[in-house]
């Protein structure tokens, strides 16, 4: 065909299921030695040695977990894989390995699940892991794709949500609430889209938050950084679902309190200028919005020193006995209860 790429639509029935799974993965590499066997026999096999082995998986479904009109393919496969390796290093683990599955129905040509595997590719590459497996079949309407990620980590190494104590620093990385800002913005500019469909917006002003609703990243960099500084986390968990709801997965299973400090938590300007359009409040976005991935781990007060100076991590509360509950304290100096708000109830 001359035609451009994205017009090309080859039905996925002219390949087949075998012939559809050999062109899609005909360009994974294995570049770990845990991986005896990647692609192509009933199961894939790996080999650890020593280390312990995490494994964490995800369904993503669509118009649920992503809204295909402002989500380009390409992003959607590399956020599926980065959702992933999010879990794993919020484990203190290295990802290693992940098995894509995918359900799709024949309204996507190939050319789709072409810019589908480019971004679990680009994923691949950027992050180190190897593509090992998965399974394809055929959905009768939307897109599904399931993603499992192996990881590993030196015997006791790993960091559970449960080992928070009373005095801890509460640490963050990164900055809070700017993807679901993101999403604010694209919903905004769908609605627009449908009334005039020749608008081309300037979507300059957002960059930042667009980039990190549809373009995600997972803080492996963090892992390494908390290794290089030798500081264990006392308890660890990655931000999908907002600081509140994460906070508090971590304060029940390990049993010990919080203050927040509303002041301390780290904003992106371009998420203040957002918000203020909106009108909405950024401190309620960065607790609820979710879907920021950052690592939100707590640390013994004796390490404060090796992480005080560093630009990507940011002391945001002190973790307290089990009975003094959990609170924000806000810029008022007043405290609130710090309360369970999945992203998904935030509309609500
Ligand atoms: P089986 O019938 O044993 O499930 P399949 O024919 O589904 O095997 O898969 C053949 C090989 O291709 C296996 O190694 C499987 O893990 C891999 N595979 C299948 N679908 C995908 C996919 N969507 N992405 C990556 N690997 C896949
Ligand atoms: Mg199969």
């Amino acid at each position: 065909m001359i035609e451009d790429k994205n017009q090309q639509r080859t039905q996925l029935s002219d390949l087949g299921e075998f012939g559809l799974i050999d062109h899609l993965t005909k360009n994974f590499n294995i570049n770990h030695k845990s991986t005896i066997k990647g692609i192509g026999d009933d199961a894939a096999v790996l080999n650890f040695d020593k280390n312990k082995i995490v494994v964490t998986t995800d369904l993503l479904v669509e118009g649920v977990h992503f809204d295909l009109s402002y989500m380009p393919l390409k992003h959607l496969g590399y956020k599926a894989v980065v959702v992933n390796l999010s879990d794993v290093y919020a484990m203190n683990a290295q990802a290693t390995q992940v098995t894509v599955s995918i359900a799709v129905s024949n309204r996507f040509p190939l050319e789709a699940l072409e810019d589908l595997y480019a971004g679990i590719e680009t994923a691949a590459k950027i992050y180190n892991i190897d593509v090992v497996g998965g399974d394809t079949t055929s959905s009768n309407k939307g897109l599904l794709i399931s993603v499992t990620a192996i990881g590993e980590v030196e015997a006791n190494n790993e960091v559970y949500r449960n080992g928070a104590k009373p005095n801890d620093l509460l640490v963050v990385s990164g900055d809070l609430g700017a993807a679901y800002t993101g999403l604010q913005i694209l919903e905004r500019e769908k609605e627009v889209h449908k009334v005039n469909p020749n608008n081309q917006p300037d979507l300059e002003p957002y960059s930042y938050v667009i980039e990190r609703q549809l373009k995600p990243e997972a803080r492996k960099d963090i892992i390494k950084l908390l290794q290089d500084l030798d500081v264990k986390p006392t308890s660890m968990i990655d931000i999908s679902d907002g600081l509140s709801s994460e906070i508090i997965h971590i304060c029940k299973q390990s049993k010990v309190g919080c203050d927040l400090y509303e002041a301390k938590i780290p904003l992106d300007p371009q998420v203040i200028s957002t918000c203020e359009e909106f009108n909405i409040d950024s401190t309620t976005v960065a607790l609820n919005g979710g879907e920021d991935y950052e690592l939100l781990f707590t640390i013994s007060q004796e390490d404060f020193p090796k992480i005080k100076a560093n630009p990507n991590l940011s002391v945001i509360g002190f973790m307290k006995e089990e009975n003094a509950g959990m609170h924000l304290v806000t810029r008022a100096d007043t405290k609130i209860p710090i309360e369970a708000q999945g992203w998904k109830n935030f509309n609500a």
